[in-house]
């Protein structure tokens, strides 16, 4: 199932090309809708039947007449995974680095959950003379509570993936100040439920600037794949519904600045855009 937030923050599921509202038929409350969703996610398993059964009798728009949310709009966590693919890796340490370093040494940094942004938002770049970055991911969010889960089970705590766009300042400072100003974490299209991806770690990731194809690989290239991440977070932190772990890029990374659009794309999840400008340049 595709799991959608939109408009004002309604909650809608996507199917046929249309957005179909359970706003009225779950309990939500669109002003405080990273609640609503982790109460919905907690209670998933109970409403499935329900709206797989009513789905074309729900109130629907098509999809291109509303407008998309960020589908997990304020998580308590957003973890991010560091140099997770061999060849990324490689591209890292000869760009940037002379010591080589790996996420085994690394382990997930935290990211701002205030830097999300939705679909089609637009990324504010704040420092004119600094290179920022585009990283194409594939993220999950976490479907029940989580404490020392192995990589074995780990696949039974997530509820969904979704694709994700970790807008980087490159330079000396710690990763949580490079990744987390505010608009340079979009994420989209929707959640697209764990049923409905038997294996994540085999999804094919793009992304493209101005249509042209800059980073194409598969998460099978990860070294920690989805489910190790989740399994080494949760060695650290209890994992909550709502929480976000993104699994990190692959090569082909480059700089990104005003006037761009940026497209990503996952298989089995969707694709959606979004465009750059400086933040100095707005009001
Ligand atoms: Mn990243």
């Amino acid at each position: 199932m595709k799991i959608a937030l939109f408009n004002d923050n309604r909650l809608g599921v996507v199917a046929d090309g249309r957005v179909y509202d359970l706003t009225e038929t779950v309990p939500w409350d669109a002003r405080c809708a990273q609640d609503s969703l982790e109460q919905f996610i907690e209670k998933f398993e109970y409403w499935k039947p329900q709206i797989e059964i009513g789905l074309t009798s729900f109130p629907s728009h098509p999809l291109q007449e509303v407008k998309l949310r960020a589908p997990v709009p304020k998580p308590s966590k957003l973890l991010a995974a560091p140099v997770n693919y061999l060849n990324h890796q490689s591209e890292m340490n000869a760009q940037f680095n002379n010591a080589p370093f790996t996420i085994e040494k690394l382990g997930l940094f935290l990211k701002a959950p205030s830097s999300i942004i939705g679909p089609e938002e637009t990324v504010y770049l704040p420092r004119k003379d600094r290179r920022y970055d585009y990283e194409a991911e594939l993220a999950f969010v976490i479907g029940k509570k989580a404490k020392n889960v192995s990589a074995e089970k780990a696949g039974e705590y997530i509820f969904g993936y979704f694709a994700l766009m970790d807008m980087t300042l490159r330079g000396p400072e710690e990763r949580c100040w490079r990744k987390s100003f505010d608009t340079c974490t979009p994420i989209g299209p929707w959640i697209v439920t764990s049923d409905e991806i038997p294996n994540p770690n085999e999804l094919q990731i793009r992304l493209w600037v101005n249509d042209e194809l800059k980073q194409d690989a598969n998460v099978r290239d990860t070294i920690w794949n989805c489910y190790t991440c989740l399994a080494k977070a949760s060695e650290i932190m209890t994992l909550y519904p709502g929480d976000i772990i993104t699994t990190g890029t692959p090569e082909g990374i480059g700089p990104i600045t005003k006037g761009d659009r940026v497209r990503i794309q996952v298989e089995r999840i969707g694709e959606f855009s979004v465009n750059v400008d400086f933040a100095e340049d707005q009001e």
